[in-house]
């Protein structure tokens, strides 16, 4: 059915009235229109709330198929309040909307941790630096014991610069506006990612806006991961922070150009998105062995190296559910609710940005302590 002849058959039906029990039944169930019964015919009362039952797929408008093996429970053509308030109701975009939703309050409750820490971090590092002597290097059973700590205290900045997990003296707190930079984009691709699952049911005009902020999202979030890690390692030279920043920044900025095509946002092009997607990921490749051979020696190395490697993992494995819409495509519509891939994406992408941030507290710790 296409949309016009969509949305005649919401017209035909205006003058058509609504068992009052239906719209409670709809909440759990979907229901197909074109079998509904004539003895659902009531007053005009109930004539709007008609329109916001939950369809199958062969009742979406074009702009809304883009998964064929989710059978039902769909929100179409809903106004903006009644979208709003389905936040609260069960429909195959429920748990789309609440992982990444709950992953922004995450990391504001990250973010807000961290602003109302580093006080005490300046405090502590200036009681370090009257306390302790220096030392010698440190080693690999320290490598392990610094990860353990670190993972156990990744909300706490305040537990990671205690003096057992390193012997050098502080020098100064380094800045923070990189770590921020990634916390912002983090949050900023969470909530429009559940903001575009919420409400791009409303109309083919706003799906297609809230696909780009969605990808923007995306795209931002990318580019921002590298601030910290290309921040932080090259510190003390300068010009590649121009090279590595400027180069993701500008394939940022192509990436989002290239996808405001309304055309590439279509299912057909799923892959591609992916494509693109993960090669600006794989960009950090090149910064990431270039770190790697400057700080060959750094004990931290490999705690970072095992946080960006679970980084990584989690990104990549994200991708693989996104693209190949496993485990819908084995069994279409027992997914339609939980479990489908999209959700499984959603969680992994969580857990990627939270592995990064994991990341992100170690080279901090290390650069508040080795200076240039
Ligand atoms: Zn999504």
């Amino acid at each position: 059915m296409t949309f016009v002849e969509d949305q005649a058959v919401v017209l035909k039906r205006k003058n058509k009235k609504m068992d009052p029990t239906l719209d409670s039944k709809l909440v759990s169930q979907p229901v197909d229109v074109k079998n509904r019964k004539k003895d659902d015919d009531d007053q005009g009362s109930n004539k709007a709330k008609k329109r916001y039952v939950l369809v199958s797929f062969k009742e979406l408008p074009e702009y809304m198929k883009d998964n064929e093996f989710l059978l039902n429970y769909y929100r179409a053509n809903w106004s903006l309040k009644e979208a709003l308030f389905s936040i609260f109701r069960w429909h195959n975009e429920t748990l789309n909307v609440w992982t990444h939703f709950l992953g922004f309050v995450l990391f504001l409750g990250l973010t807000m941790t961290n602003l109302m820490e580093v006080p005490q971090i300046v405090d502590l590092i200036t009681f370090l630096t009257r306390s302790f002597p220096i030392s010698g290097d440190t080693n690999v059973s320290q490598d392990s014991e610094d990860l353990f700590l670190g993972t156990a205290n990744l909300i706490d900045l305040k537990r990671i610069t205690t003096p057992e997990l390193d012997v050098n003296l502080p020098v100064t707190p380094v800045t923070r506006w990189p770590f921020y930079v990634f916390l912002g984009g983090s949050m900023f691709c969470l909530l429009s990612s559940s903001i575009c699952h919420l409400f791009s049911c409303h109309s083919h005009h706003l799906n297609l806006t809230l696909l780009r902020i969605d990808y923007t999202g995306i795209t931002t979030m990318i580019i921002t991961s590298f601030f910290p890690p290309i921040y932080y390692i090259f510190q003390c030279d300068p010009k590649w922070h121009f090279v590595y920043l400027g180069g993701i920044t500008s394939l940022g900025l192509f990436t989002i150009i290239t996808l405001l095509s309304p055309t590439l946002s279509t299912s057909k092009f799923r892959a591609f998105r992916a494509l693109i997607f993960s090669s600006m990921g794989l960009f950090g490749i090149v910064p990431g062995i270039h770190a790697a051979i400057v700080n060959w020696s750094n004990p931290r190395r490999n705690i970072t190296l095992a946080y960006e490697s679970a980084m990584a993992i989690f990104y990549l494995t994200g991708t693989m559910f996104y693209v190949s819409r496993i485990p819908e495509r084995l069994k279409p519509g027992w997914f339609d609710l939980a479990g489908h891939s999209h959700q499984i994406f959603h969680i992994l992408v969580v857990m990627g940005a939270l592995a990064h941030y994991g990341a992100s507290l170690v080279f901090l710790e290390w650069r508040d302590r080795n200076g240039c």
